[in-house]
Protein backbone atom coordinates (compact mmCIF):
# COMPACT_ATOMS: atom_id res chain seq x y z
CA UNK A 1 0.00 0.00 0.00
CA UNK A 2 1.35 3.31 -0.31
CA UNK A 3 1.81 6.86 2.11
CA UNK A 4 -1.44 8.14 0.80
CA UNK A 5 -4.31 8.21 3.89
CA UNK A 6 -6.87 5.35 2.59
CA UNK A 7 -9.53 6.87 0.98
CA UNK A 8 -12.50 4.43 0.40
CA UNK A 9 -16.03 5.12 -1.26
CA UNK A 10 -19.68 3.65 -1.65
CA UNK A 11 -21.57 5.04 -4.88
CA UNK A 12 -24.39 3.79 -5.40
CA UNK A 13 -27.25 4.83 -8.32
CA UNK A 14 -30.40 5.89 -7.39
CA UNK A 15 -32.29 3.56 -9.67
CA UNK A 16 -33.82 1.48 -6.93
CA UNK A 17 -33.90 0.86 -3.52
CA UNK A 18 -30.76 -0.04 -1.67
CA UNK A 19 -30.94 -3.81 -0.86
CA UNK A 20 -27.84 -6.20 1.67
CA UNK A 21 -25.52 -6.46 -1.16
CA UNK A 22 -25.34 -2.29 -1.43
CA UNK A 23 -25.31 -2.78 2.54
CA UNK A 24 -22.10 -4.92 2.42
CA UNK A 25 -20.56 -3.21 0.11
CA UNK A 26 -20.82 0.31 1.86
CA UNK A 27 -20.12 -1.56 5.25
CA UNK A 28 -17.16 -2.89 3.54
CA UNK A 29 -15.92 0.49 2.30
CA UNK A 30 -16.65 1.57 5.92
CA UNK A 31 -14.72 -0.83 8.07
CA UNK A 32 -11.66 -0.89 5.67
CA UNK A 33 -11.49 3.29 5.74
CA UNK A 34 -12.22 3.25 9.35
CA UNK A 35 -9.57 0.09 10.47
CA UNK A 36 -6.61 2.78 8.52
CA UNK A 37 -7.80 6.15 9.96
CA UNK A 38 -8.69 6.98 6.49
CA UNK A 39 -11.78 8.51 5.16
CA UNK A 40 -14.96 6.49 3.56
CA UNK A 41 -16.93 8.87 1.36
CA UNK A 42 -20.38 8.35 0.01
CA UNK A 43 -21.29 9.24 -4.01
CA UNK A 44 -25.13 9.53 -5.35
CA UNK A 45 -24.27 8.37 -8.88
CA UNK A 46 -27.31 9.71 -10.54
CA UNK A 47 -26.85 10.18 -14.20
CA UNK A 48 -28.46 7.34 -15.42
CA UNK A 49 -31.11 9.98 -17.54
CA UNK A 50 -34.93 8.50 -16.76
CA UNK A 51 -33.64 5.59 -14.58
CA UNK A 52 -32.22 7.63 -12.01
CA UNK A 53 -34.66 8.84 -8.59
CA UNK A 54 -32.58 11.38 -7.01
CA UNK A 55 -35.21 11.49 -4.45
CA UNK A 56 -33.93 8.38 -3.32
CA UNK A 57 -30.45 9.85 -1.98
CA UNK A 58 -31.91 10.79 1.53
CA UNK A 59 -33.41 7.39 1.99
CA UNK A 60 -30.02 6.07 0.73
CA UNK A 61 -28.65 8.45 3.72
CA UNK A 62 -31.11 7.34 6.26
CA UNK A 63 -30.45 3.50 5.45
CA UNK A 64 -26.38 4.19 6.06
CA UNK A 65 -27.42 6.07 9.12
CA UNK A 66 -29.95 3.04 10.18
CA UNK A 67 -26.71 0.64 9.44
CA UNK A 68 -24.33 2.74 12.15
CA UNK A 69 -22.15 4.09 9.63
CA UNK A 70 -20.54 7.78 9.27
CA UNK A 71 -19.67 9.03 5.65
CA UNK A 72 -18.88 12.52 4.17
CA UNK A 73 -20.82 12.98 1.08
CA UNK A 74 -19.04 14.38 -2.35
CA UNK A 75 -21.22 16.04 -5.04
CA UNK A 76 -23.48 13.88 -6.79
CA UNK A 77 -22.77 12.71 -10.11
CA UNK A 78 -25.35 15.56 -12.15
CA UNK A 79 -23.01 18.14 -10.57
CA UNK A 80 -20.49 17.31 -12.49
CA UNK A 81 -21.19 17.09 -16.38
CA UNK A 82 -18.78 19.70 -17.02
CA UNK A 83 -15.36 17.69 -16.13
CA UNK A 84 -17.04 14.86 -18.24
CA UNK A 85 -17.59 16.94 -21.29
CA UNK A 86 -13.82 18.25 -20.71
CA UNK A 87 -12.55 14.57 -20.58
CA UNK A 88 -14.19 13.63 -23.00
CA UNK A 89 -13.36 16.33 -25.36
CA UNK A 90 -9.51 15.57 -24.48
CA UNK A 91 -10.11 11.79 -25.71
CA UNK A 92 -11.94 12.89 -28.71
CA UNK A 93 -9.26 15.41 -29.59
CA UNK A 94 -6.65 12.51 -28.93
CA UNK A 95 -8.54 10.18 -31.29
CA UNK A 96 -9.33 7.77 -29.10
CA UNK A 97 -13.09 7.92 -29.48
CA UNK A 98 -15.30 7.08 -32.77
CA UNK A 99 -19.05 8.47 -32.75
CA UNK A 100 -21.19 5.66 -33.40
CA UNK A 101 -25.17 5.73 -33.41
CA UNK A 102 -26.03 1.53 -33.82
CA UNK A 103 -28.38 0.34 -31.98
CA UNK A 104 -27.53 -3.19 -29.37
CA UNK A 105 -29.49 -5.30 -31.92
CA UNK A 106 -27.01 -4.12 -35.15
CA UNK A 107 -24.06 -4.48 -32.86
CA UNK A 108 -25.15 -7.79 -31.52
CA UNK A 109 -25.18 -8.88 -35.39
CA UNK A 110 -21.79 -8.32 -36.20
CA UNK A 111 -19.58 -11.19 -36.73
CA UNK A 112 -17.33 -11.57 -33.70
CA UNK A 113 -13.85 -10.82 -34.05
CA UNK A 114 -10.57 -12.56 -33.01
CA UNK A 115 -7.52 -10.20 -32.31
CA UNK A 116 -3.73 -11.55 -33.05
CA UNK A 117 -3.67 -13.16 -29.00
CA UNK A 118 -7.12 -14.92 -30.04
CA UNK A 119 -8.86 -12.93 -27.68
CA UNK A 120 -12.57 -12.45 -28.63
CA UNK A 121 -14.77 -9.70 -28.41
CA UNK A 122 -17.64 -8.81 -30.07
CA UNK A 123 -17.37 -6.93 -33.36
CA UNK A 124 -17.67 -3.24 -32.65
CA UNK A 125 -18.97 -0.82 -35.50
CA UNK A 126 -15.55 0.96 -35.14
CA UNK A 127 -15.39 1.18 -39.35
CA UNK A 128 -18.95 0.46 -40.56
CA UNK A 129 -20.67 2.79 -38.29
CA UNK A 130 -21.15 6.38 -40.55
CA UNK A 131 -22.34 8.60 -37.55
CA UNK A 132 -20.89 11.79 -36.94
CA UNK A 133 -20.14 13.06 -33.28
CA UNK A 134 -22.50 15.24 -31.70
CA UNK A 135 -25.58 14.30 -33.77
CA UNK A 136 -27.34 11.80 -31.32
CA UNK A 137 -24.14 9.55 -31.58
CA UNK A 138 -22.72 7.90 -28.98
CA UNK A 139 -18.63 7.57 -28.48
CA UNK A 140 -16.97 4.49 -28.41
CA UNK A 141 -13.47 3.94 -27.46
CA UNK A 142 -11.24 2.84 -30.06
CA UNK A 143 -9.66 -0.11 -27.10
CA UNK A 144 -7.10 -1.21 -29.71
CA UNK A 145 -5.79 2.41 -30.23
CA UNK A 146 -6.00 2.92 -26.48
CA UNK A 147 -4.15 -0.24 -25.40
CA UNK A 148 -1.16 0.30 -28.00
CA UNK A 149 -0.60 3.88 -26.72
CA UNK A 150 -0.68 2.68 -23.61
CA UNK A 151 1.46 -0.15 -23.65
CA UNK A 152 0.83 -2.64 -20.64
CA UNK A 153 -0.52 -1.58 -17.57
CA UNK A 154 -1.32 -3.14 -14.33
CA UNK A 155 -4.22 -2.49 -11.67
CA UNK A 156 -4.11 -4.19 -8.19
CA UNK A 157 -6.65 -5.76 -6.09
CA UNK A 158 -6.62 -6.53 -2.36
CA UNK A 159 -7.56 -10.55 -2.96
CA UNK A 160 -5.89 -10.64 -6.77
CA UNK A 161 -2.76 -8.75 -6.53
CA UNK A 162 -1.41 -7.84 -9.61
CA UNK A 163 -3.74 -7.70 -13.20
CA UNK A 164 -2.21 -6.58 -16.57
CA UNK A 165 -5.15 -3.89 -17.53
CA UNK A 166 -6.45 -5.66 -20.27
CA UNK A 167 -10.41 -4.61 -21.17
CA UNK A 168 -10.72 -6.25 -24.80
CA UNK A 169 -13.54 -8.67 -24.03
CA UNK A 170 -15.73 -5.74 -23.14
CA UNK A 171 -15.19 -4.20 -26.88
CA UNK A 172 -15.14 -0.72 -27.31
CA UNK A 173 -17.23 -0.22 -24.66
CA UNK A 174 -19.12 3.46 -24.58
CA UNK A 175 -17.84 6.49 -22.63
CA UNK A 176 -20.04 9.31 -23.68
CA UNK A 177 -23.46 8.06 -23.97
CA UNK A 178 -26.08 9.20 -26.31
CA UNK A 179 -27.82 11.49 -23.69
CA UNK A 180 -25.78 11.91 -21.22
CA UNK A 181 -21.43 13.59 -21.22
CA UNK A 182 -20.32 10.53 -19.73
CA UNK A 183 -21.10 6.75 -19.13
CA UNK A 184 -20.45 4.90 -16.37
CA UNK A 185 -17.30 4.22 -17.35
CA UNK A 186 -15.58 7.76 -17.61
CA UNK A 187 -17.94 9.23 -14.70
CA UNK A 188 -16.79 6.57 -12.24
CA UNK A 189 -12.99 7.19 -13.09
CA UNK A 190 -12.86 10.81 -13.08
CA UNK A 191 -14.99 11.15 -10.11
CA UNK A 192 -12.79 8.58 -8.48
CA UNK A 193 -10.09 10.84 -9.19
CA UNK A 194 -11.38 14.22 -8.59
CA UNK A 195 -12.07 12.67 -4.98
CA UNK A 196 -8.98 11.59 -3.82
CA UNK A 197 -10.24 7.97 -3.40
CA UNK A 198 -7.22 5.55 -2.73
CA UNK A 199 -8.89 2.37 -2.75
CA UNK A 200 -11.69 1.17 -4.98
CA UNK A 201 -14.16 -0.72 -2.95
CA UNK A 202 -17.07 -2.48 -5.09
CA UNK A 203 -18.72 -6.25 -5.63
CA UNK A 204 -16.36 -8.67 -7.55
CA UNK A 205 -19.52 -8.35 -9.97
CA UNK A 206 -18.00 -5.17 -11.61
CA UNK A 207 -14.43 -6.32 -12.12
CA UNK A 208 -14.23 -6.37 -15.35
CA UNK A 209 -14.75 -2.47 -15.91
CA UNK A 210 -11.81 -2.53 -13.87
CA UNK A 211 -10.02 -3.13 -16.89
CA UNK A 212 -10.97 -0.32 -18.51
CA UNK A 213 -11.26 2.34 -16.04
CA UNK A 214 -7.42 1.40 -15.57
CA UNK A 215 -6.92 2.63 -19.41
CA UNK A 216 -8.44 5.55 -18.98
CA UNK A 217 -6.51 6.63 -15.71
CA UNK A 218 -3.18 6.16 -18.73
CA UNK A 219 -5.04 8.23 -21.07
CA UNK A 220 -6.31 10.99 -18.92
CA UNK A 221 -2.82 11.46 -16.31
CA UNK A 222 -5.27 10.28 -13.52
CA UNK A 223 -3.37 9.33 -10.30
CA UNK A 224 -3.86 5.03 -10.10
CA UNK A 225 -5.71 3.63 -6.85
CA UNK A 226 -5.75 0.07 -5.11
CA UNK A 227 -9.08 -1.78 -5.69
CA UNK A 228 -10.93 -4.61 -3.61
CA UNK A 229 -13.61 -6.50 -5.43
CA UNK A 230 -15.55 -7.75 -2.74
CA UNK A 231 -17.76 -11.13 -3.41
CA UNK A 232 -21.20 -10.56 -3.57
CA UNK A 233 -24.26 -11.24 -1.18
CA UNK A 234 -26.30 -14.45 -3.00
CA UNK A 235 -29.16 -15.37 -2.40
CA UNK A 236 -30.28 -18.97 -1.55
CA UNK A 237 -30.48 -19.84 -5.10
CA UNK A 238 -27.01 -18.06 -5.80
CA UNK A 239 -28.35 -15.49 -7.23
CA UNK A 240 -27.01 -11.79 -6.70
CA UNK A 241 -29.30 -9.76 -4.71
CA UNK A 242 -31.96 -7.42 -6.22
CA UNK A 243 -35.04 -5.87 -5.23
CA UNK A 244 -37.00 -8.10 -8.01
CA UNK A 245 -35.82 -11.31 -6.94
CA UNK A 246 -37.88 -10.43 -3.75
CA UNK A 247 -34.72 -9.48 -1.65
CA UNK A 248 -36.54 -6.43 0.91
CA UNK A 249 -34.89 -3.42 0.71
CA UNK A 250 -33.18 -2.37 3.43
CA UNK A 251 -35.64 1.04 3.78
CA UNK A 252 -38.40 -2.01 4.42
CA UNK A 253 -36.19 -3.55 7.12
CA UNK A 254 -35.70 -0.08 8.42
CA UNK A 255 -39.03 0.99 9.00
CA UNK A 256 -40.34 -2.66 10.70
CA UNK A 257 -38.26 -1.94 13.36
CA UNK A 258 -35.01 -4.09 12.77
CA UNK A 259 -32.22 -3.17 14.24
CA UNK A 260 -29.53 -1.76 11.84
CA UNK A 261 -26.39 -1.91 13.91
CA UNK A 262 -26.91 -5.20 14.48
CA UNK A 263 -27.49 -6.30 10.43
CA UNK A 264 -24.30 -4.79 9.93
CA UNK A 265 -22.08 -6.62 12.89
CA UNK A 266 -24.69 -9.79 11.37
CA UNK A 267 -22.76 -8.92 7.89
CA UNK A 268 -19.45 -8.70 9.13
CA UNK A 269 -19.48 -11.91 10.44
CA UNK A 270 -21.63 -13.11 7.07
CA UNK A 271 -23.84 -14.78 9.16
CA UNK A 272 -27.18 -12.76 8.64
CA UNK A 273 -30.73 -13.35 7.76
CA UNK A 274 -31.76 -12.21 3.91
CA UNK A 275 -35.18 -11.52 4.88
CA UNK A 276 -38.90 -12.59 3.27
N1 LIG B 1 -22.93 3.25 -9.15
C1 LIG B 1 -22.57 1.89 -9.32
C2 LIG B 1 -23.71 0.99 -8.88
O1 LIG B 1 -24.55 1.42 -8.12
C3 LIG B 1 -21.35 1.46 -8.53
C4 LIG B 1 -20.15 2.05 -9.04
C5 LIG B 1 -18.85 1.57 -8.45
O2 LIG B 1 -18.83 1.18 -7.26
O3 LIG B 1 -17.86 1.64 -9.15
O4 LIG B 1 -23.73 -0.14 -9.31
Amino acid sequence: MSDLPLVTRFAPSPNGQLHLGHAYSAIVAHDLAREAGGQFLLRIEDIDGPRSHPELAEEFRRDLEWLGLEWDEVPAQSTRLDSYAAAARKLVEAGFLYPCDCTRREIAALPPRKDADGVEYPGSCRSTCEAKAGEGAALRLDIDRAMATVGEVVWTDAHIGSVVADPRALGDVVIVRKDLPASYNLAVTLDDAADGVTLVTRGEDLLETTHIHRILQELLELPVPQWHHHALILDDNGEKLAKRRGSPPLAARREVGEDGRALADQMRARKFDLGS
